[in-house]
């Protein structure tokens, strides 16, 4: 499987390939040294809006995002990479990039609302960050929102 880091301009664009199921880092805040070595280190592929970091930092392994809009850009990277953007949805925690894992609804009852302890059915749990994932609304949101982008 693929894996990228984005360049801190990318946030929506990183969050949202997190959703679909991609391996992706994003920091707020790095340096370009300390992005082009991460992505060396850990092989991953640069996506970045930042010619000149191309240019100055050599680096090779890189995808040029031409958009600015985070929906086109999410496109163009589903279109480049091939993705398949329905076949590991919701399985990242869009946080801090870690694999989900599925949690027995009985394990959260402390840990979240009544209400959606009630109403909710299938949970997901960060290890990394403890988030906890529910929300079959946001989830059908989700994935209308990812339809319209790629049928745009
Ligand atoms: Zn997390």
């Amino acid at each position: 499987m693929l894996r990228f880091i984005a360049d801190s301009m990318l946030g929506r664009l990183a969050i949202w390939m997190r959703l679909i199921g991609c391996d992706v880092l994003y920091y707020k805040k790095i340096s370009d040294d300390e992005l082009i070595k991460k992505a060396l280190e850990e092989n991953r592929i640069i996506l970045t809006r930042d010619t000149l970091l191309i240019k100055r930092r050599k680096a090779k392994n890189h995808f040029f995002v031409t958009s600015d809009n985070y929906e086109k850009q999410l496109k163009e990277v589903i279109g480049h990479f091939r993705l398949e953007p329905f076949k590991n949805i919701f399985t990242r925690c869009l946080l801090c990039n870690t694999p989900l894992e599925g949690i027995k609804k009985g394990f959260v009852k402390d840990k979240v609302p009544p209400y959606v302890y009630e109403t909710e059915e299938r949970f997901e749990f960060c290890h990394s960050c403890n988030k906890i994932y529910w929300s079959a609304t946001h989830r059908d949101n989700a994935v209308r929102q990812l339809k319209s982008i790629l049928n745009q």
